[in-house]
């Protein structure tokens, strides 16, 4: 006899599970995904002990007929799919079948449910992929499936699970994020006795995300979209693509990607391709080794995107993948460039706006910011060219305050004056703010410099608000986008040495010298080898001090030797930009005039990104009237 045996639908199930059940959260998203595919409008969502007493979904969806409830537990059982051909086509969030016995197979699991179409609604029960009852109960429309002691008959599975806290806190973040791709419905989330969410359907996004997040993370965040772009395939075929969402300012740092929700079609997933897209447009703007706060929606023809990748269906491929990761990157870079966020200065006392639930808003974020630490595999951070480490130390001198004195005979012999703020909040719910102009980095032409802080901060009066600038990183800013302009038409300035300067490399750097000799040359060095291992410098980029010649072409050669092995020769003269302009520009503790400090406010708002530095760091942070109005207690 033959060796090989076909397996019992009960073990089966049990692989599958393996692959779909990781956790209480992998759960809750099967679910939840099937109350979206059943119409639902209304999902409420129980948990106990981080989903491992219980899991429970309630919703008011299509439910299901007594055979059908019965069928859902069969393997490779769907409403959704008929034929081969559907899976070029999905458009629900379901489709393998395989969500609910192999749920029903780790755990013990009751599915009560009623259709408009039968007067009685049915109530099966499954314990370990074993069915025990199948009743009539009296049951509205709408299903309620609770899962119980998950993983009771799978020990090894068990051991695996995190605390009671990082399982919830899966759990919230995915439920939290499924409410923000579908503000229409009602969202509620409880943790026993405690209720973490609760959302009413709005009109809008940004009405949802200020349900979930309130007004402080909205003021981060820059919305954009929907905007749209076609694709004319080679048979001819137009293709539209579409993305909205929301992304933080730059100062928003994140030190790990789990900020980052991406939706295609409404479905949440991890993707490398559309998280790379984000990150380039986010280069030079943060640092390397940090990550903003994303909620991507992109729509597009079911045929563009195959989703039967993985069986948890979290991975996508998209047919046209270079498009899509351009239309992105390009999309949210342009968004940026064209709002020039500010950041505004923390202030000291802020209550911390409740969210919905009754969680302190902090811990709620907190808790989904540092849940998944797997959503993408570990992080290895990069190294920022000069971030931090050849950052000079601010020396802070203070002056002997006078002894000061004022006259309060005049001021009190005056009738009050009400200061006058500019309306920068339009007629958005209260708390919510909106972008304004005088939020935007493009009124810092406007700006009036009153003086310097340490030599090394510019202090200006602006329309909204007091602005600090900081000088060394807003000329680095200036010199970059100068240096890549000049790059780009092959007309850097340069400065012919005296005396050619001799350097020695080590073999490396001889190596990634040869490979980007014509890039140096671009921004102004003029090189040539000069015997072995060995190269003579006979002019540099304008603006160079001598001292820092040497250095700044080191660093270029460090970097594109450790970093940039497989960089485009974009990256590669944005990194020797970084590098030039980060040594020519000029440093902290240096005195400036107010003609200098007007020269550089009003070029910085030419700049194209005036937001941050090339390494990432922020150049400027306003403190607003209205803020510095609120901390005056004057509103
Ligand atoms: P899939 O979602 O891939 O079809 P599932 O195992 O998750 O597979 O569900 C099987 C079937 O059960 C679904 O196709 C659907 O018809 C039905 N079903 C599951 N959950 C619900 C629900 N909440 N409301 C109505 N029907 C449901
Ligand atoms: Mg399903």
């Amino acid at each position: 006899m033959g060796k090989i045996k076909v397996l019992p639908d009960a073990v089966a199930n049990q692989i599958a599970a393996g692959e779909v059940v990781e956790r209480p959260a992998s759960v809750v998203k099967e679910l939840l995904e099937n109350s979206l595919d059943a119409g639902s409008t209304d999902i409420r969502v129980e948990i106990e002990a981080g989903g491992r007493r219980l899991i429970r979904i309630v919703d008011n969806g299509c439910g299901m007929m007594r055979d059908d409830a019965l069928l859902a537990f069969e393997r490779h059982a769907t409403s959704k799919l008929q034929t081969v051909h559907d899976l070029d086509q999905i458009g629900t969030l379901g489709f393998r079948g395989e969500a609910l016995p192999s749920i029903a197979s780790v755990s013990r699991l009751t599915l009560e449910t009623g259709s408009r179409e039968e007067s009685t609604g049915t109530r099966v029960t499954i314990n370990g992929g074993k069915m025990i009852q199948c009743e009539e109960a009296g049951l509205a429309a709408g299903t309620i499936i609770t899962v119980r002691d998950l993983f009771y008959n799978v020990p090894a599975r068990k051991k695996f699970l995190r605390s009671e806290q990082t399982e919830l806190a899966h759990i919230a973040s995915l439920v939290t994020h499924y409410s923000l791709a579908h503000p229409d419905k009602s969202f509620e989330l409880h943790h026993g006795p405690s209720e973490l969410l609760r959302v009413t359907p709005v009109a809008t996004a940004q009405e949802r995300v200020f349900q979930v997040f309130g007004s402080r993370t909205l003021e981060d965040l820059v919305e954009f979209g929907p905007e749209s772009k076609t694709l004319s395939t080679s048979d001819g075929e137009q293709k539209v693509f579409e993305l909205s969402g929301f992304f933080s300012k730059p100062h928003v740092q994140k030190l790990n990607r789990n900020s980052i929700y991406l939706f295609v079609n409404g479905r949440l997933i991890r993707d490398k391709l559309l998280l790379h897209a984000l990150t380039s447009a986010y280069h030079n703007l943060i640092p390397p080794a940090c990550y903003p706060f994303a909620l991507i929606f992109l729509d597009c023809d079911f045929g563009e995107v195959d989703v039967n990748v993985h069986p948890s269906k979290t991975e996508v491929r998209f047919r046209h993948s270079s498009f899509v990761h351009d239309f992105v990157r390009d999309s949210v870079r342009g968004k940026l460039m064209e709002s020039k966020p500010v950041s505004s200065l923390p202030l000291p006392a802020v209550t911390p706006t409740q969210p919905a639930a009754g969680l302190p808003f902090s811990e709620f974020t907190q808790r989904i910011e540092n849940a998944a630490p797997d959503l993408y595999e570990p992080i290895i951070p990069v190294a920022g060219p000069g971030l931090g480490s050849d950052a000079p130390i601010l020396r802070l001198e203070m002056p002997p305050a006078p002894p000061q004195r004022f006259d309060f005979t005049d001021s009190q012999s005056q009738p009050p004056v009400r200061m006058r703020i500019p309306d920068t909040h339009g007629p958005l719910p209260p708390g919510v703010a909106a972008l304004s102009e005088y939020d935007s980095l493009g009124s810092l032409g406007d700006l009036r410099p009153i003086g310097q802080l340490h030599n090394s901060f510019i202090i200006a009066a602006g329309r909204d608000g007091l602005w600090i600038v900081d000088q060394h990183v807003a000329h680095e800013r200036i010199l970059f986008e100068q240096v890549l302009r000049q790059f780009a038409r092959r007309e850097a300035q340069q400065q012919r040495l005296l005396m050619p300067m001799v350097m020695e490399l080590t073999v490396g750097q001889q190596i990634e010298y040869a490979r980007i000799a014509d890039e140096l040359a671009g921004a102004g060095f003029e090189t040539e080898p000069f015997g072995n291992r060995t190269i003579a410098i006979k002019a540099a980029p304008a603006g160079l001090g001598s001292g820092d010649i040497e250095k700044a072409i080191l660093e270029i050669l460090d970097i594109a030797e450790t970093e940039l092995r497989k960089a485009s020769v974009e990256d590669l003269r944005r990194n020797i930009a970084a590098s030039v302009s980060c040594r020519a520009a000029i440093k902290i503790n240096t005195p400036l005039d107010q003609q200098k400090m007007e020269y550089l406010l009003n070029e910085l708002a030419k700049c194209e990104y005036p937001m941050a530095c090339p390494h990432g760091r922020p150049i400027a942070l306003r403190y607003s009237t209205r803020e510095i109005l609120r901390g005056f207690h004057r509103i």
